[in-house]
């Protein structure tokens, strides 16, 4: 039995980040030790090619009791660098935060105060977002597109990583093992409580985002698929409506052959309707294999990420 379990568990995923790591530290301490509550913050290091790991294990060694470092052998995505910190937790009230400094630490005292207030999942959005104008847009689509595929998931900002959790809900999620999965949505769908309050967002302290416009995109998709089966009964949908539209057509024309007589024109139009419904036909295809690609993830069992080392 350890001799006593930390109050605040903080769970920050790194990946590439040695010019940040020592800057975030002095601000996550400094602004932890004046909540004078006890803590222990949780790095995992998700295969970074620089000096992340060398630098993390020197922070172990300053702080033995206090911070525990996760070594992955290779790069499994955030959203499993931050279920590898949720399964190994002691804390009641858990924090995660990025590691680039765009999530201020000081702002951890609010969703403590939150969580403290009852709120068993505390949520955030991001005030004063300080991103690129081209990632700013495309997180409102996105956020659009997903308030309309999931309706059920309220929240007003998908994409802010600093939101506190009750252990419950924690444990929960660490219980999924789940592979594709976007922690904010799982989270939600296990609160009983939840709320969603505004916090400070800055420029990245160092370095560049890590996510492409594809792998954002990869990410959308993850969370819809993950969070929702409409866009498979969307194309159930669309199919009936195309049938029953095409239906009436074949009926009209018949009806026209027989009063008017037989038609050849209209070629390219006909190309043009075809091509489109193959554009849609296609999509669909697209979105099944979208969920079976998943499926074949979750159905093989490969283990989800892998840890090469704990320093605790
Ligand atoms: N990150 C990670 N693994 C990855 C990509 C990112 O652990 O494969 C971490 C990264 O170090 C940071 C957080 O996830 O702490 C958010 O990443 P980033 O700042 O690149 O994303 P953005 O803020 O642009 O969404
Ligand atoms: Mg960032």
């Amino acid at each position: 039995m350890p001799e006593q379990m930390p109050y605040i568990s903080i769970v920050i995923p790194v990946y590439n980040e040695e010019e940040t790591l020592e800057e975030l530290y002095r601000r996550l301490t400094n602004a932890l030790d004046l909540l004078n509550k006890s803590y222990e913050i949780i790095f995992t290091n998700d295969g970074s090619k620089d000096r992340s790991s060398q630098i993390l294990q020197e922070f172990h060694q300053r702080r033995p009791n206090q911070i525990r470092v996760i070594e992955f052998s290779g790069n499994f995505g955030q959203h499993m660098a931050i279920m590898a910190g949720f399964e190994r937790i002691r804390g009641e009230i858990i924090v995660t935060l990025d590691a680039d400094l765009q999530n201020p630490p000081e702002e951890i005292v609010k969703l403590i105060e939150a969580s403290e207030a009852g709120h068993d999942v505390v949520n955030t959005y991001r005030k004063n977002r300080q991103d690129r104008w081209s990632r700013r847009i495309l997180s409102k689509a996105h956020n659009k597109m997903r308030s309309l595929l999931i309706p059920h998931l309220q929240m007003i900002d998908e994409g802010c990583m600093l939101r506190a959790y009750r252990r419950r809900i924690v444990d929960l999620m660490a219980s999924t093992g789940e592979v594709n999965t976007f922690i904010p949505a799982l989270a939600l769908s296990y609160a009983v409580n939840p709320t969603e309050i505004a916090v400070d967002h800055e420029a990245r302290f160092a370095g560049q985002s890590n996510y492409t416009f594809y792998r954002l995109i990869r990410y959308n998709f993850d969370l819809v698929t993950n969070f929702s089966l409409f866009p498979l009964q969307i194309f159930t949908f669309l199919g009936m409506f195309v049938s029953f539209a095409s239906f009436i057509f074949v009926i009209f024309l018949a009806v026209r052959r027989v009063i008017v007589g037989g038609d050849a024109e209209g070629v390219f139009t006909l190309f043009a309707i075809l091509f489109f419904l193959l554009g849609i036909v296609l999509l669909g295809l697209g979105i099944v294999g979208e969920y079976i690609g998943r499926i074949y993830q979750e159905v093989r069992k490969r283990p989800r990420f892998v840890i090469q080392k704990i320093l605790e």
